[in-house]
């Protein structure tokens, strides 16, 4: 059915003084059907990670289980899986049909068989009418497409990505994520997607994993990991962050696993939902994201929301159209502010005196 179980998993490169330890200890577990992202900078180990699930690379220590089957000395052609790459890795010589067709015709399939799986294939991913071109008569997006057909005819339990929608324009990967998406739901294959692309990660997961260095920061829903980051490394990977320096007067467990904090922030004391091994005292870190900041012309502070009791002074000013985004310099450094849905009369100047709020609820502290 497709649950995995990747078990303390340790993978080094090199000997001696010039080992490179790639991943390191790590544990996951994913549910049949489940997609799930390994989400990080280049170099932490999201490649390696997906080649052992793979079989293409043995770990070090560790075991990886697929439903009750340790996998981890099957070779790459006894998993059932099948993995789509960055550079599509098409059969230059083959039509896309063949391509489609060729890991069957290696199960000895053929015929009438053999045509129905592949048309089926061609029809769910639109190829059916380039069917006999060769994949550098193709587009990057079609040539895309043309591997996903490929690695979905084989009826894997486990569906690899890594990093597929890479070389493709932007608009064309935005589409193509919720085709891969779409394909995926409907099949219900469990499915491991690398990328270091946070919005891809987004858009696309039931669950990120967020790697460093070859080690599991967190693992979550892709709105807890934005909403309620373990770490300052993860808040700042995702979205984008303010960090204000603050004061914890008191930290509260709550039932839910998070913690209620009162932090005080220049004098102020403001209520905000807690990483539960938050501890009261100095020198914690508020996270506040840029869309729940508030700011007012200096003399109109928003009402109903919490004043910092700091003002600031507008840096830059970017207009998106959708929203305005505001650097705004202030005792916290430099925070950035972005107002949704701007009227023209509200846009406010650079130089311009504000005060800073924010919406307490959508705080985290770390
Ligand atoms: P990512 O995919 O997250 O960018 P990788 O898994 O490719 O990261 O690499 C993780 C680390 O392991 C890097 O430091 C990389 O240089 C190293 N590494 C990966 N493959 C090899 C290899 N075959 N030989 C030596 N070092 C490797
Ligand atoms: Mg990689």
């Amino acid at each position: 059915i497709g649950r995995l179980r990747l078990t303390d998993i340790v993978k080094e490169f090199g000997q001696g003084q010039q080992t490179v330890r790639a991943v390191d200890e790590l544990v996951l577990d994913i549910e049949p059907g489940e997609f799930i992202t390994l989400l990080g900078p280049s170099g932490c180990g999201k490649t390696t990670t997906l080649r052992m699930i793979a079989g293409f690379e043995e770990p070090t220590s560790g075991h990886i289980f697929l439903d009750d089957d340790d996998i981890v000395v099957e070779p790459p052609n006894k998993r059932p899986m099948a993995m789509v790459f960055q550079s599509y890795a098409l059969f230059p010589h083959l039509s896309v049909r063949e391509n489609v067709a060729y890991g069957l015709t290696l199960r000895k399939m053929s015929g009438a068989a053999l045509k129905e799986e592949v048309d089926l294939a061609l029809t769910s991913m639109n190829l059916l009418g380039l069917a006999d071109r060769a994949p550098n008569q193709l587009s990057g997006g079609q040539q895309q497409r043309v591997a996903l057909a490929r690695a979905m005819v084989m009826k894997p339990k486990v569906l690899l990505f890594d990093e597929p929608l890479s070389n493709l324009d932007a608009k064309l990967r935005v589409q193509m994520r919720l085709e891969i998406r779409r394909l995926q739901k409907r099949l219900g294959i469990t499915s491991v997607y690398v990328t270091h692309d946070q919005t891809e990660a987004m858009s696309m997961s039931d669950r990120i994993v967020v790697m460093n260095a070859g080690r599991i920061e967190q693992a979550a829903t892709p709105d807890e990991i934005y909403r309620h980051p373990a770490s300052v490394f993860v808040a700042d990977f995702i979205g984008r962050a303010n960090f204000l320096d603050a004061e914890a007067v008191s930290v509260t467990p709550r039932a839910d696993g998070h913690a209620t904090a009162r932090v005080r922030v220049l004098g102020r004391d403001v209520e905000v939902p807690a990483h539960p091994a938050c501890v009261a005292g100095a020198g914690v870190t508020l996270l506040v994201r840029p869309e729940s900041m508030r700011l007012a012309p200096v003399e109109v502070a928003s009402p109903g929301d919490d004043v910092l009791g700091d003002h600031g002074r507008v840096l830059s000013v970017v207009f998106y159209g959708e929203s305005v985004e505001y650097e705004v310099e202030s005792e916290y450094g430099t925070v950035v502010v972005v107002v949704p849905d701007p009227s023209t009369e509200s846009i406010l100047a650079e130089g311009d005196a504000v005060s800073l709020s924010f919406n307490s609820e959508r705080a985290w502290l770390l």
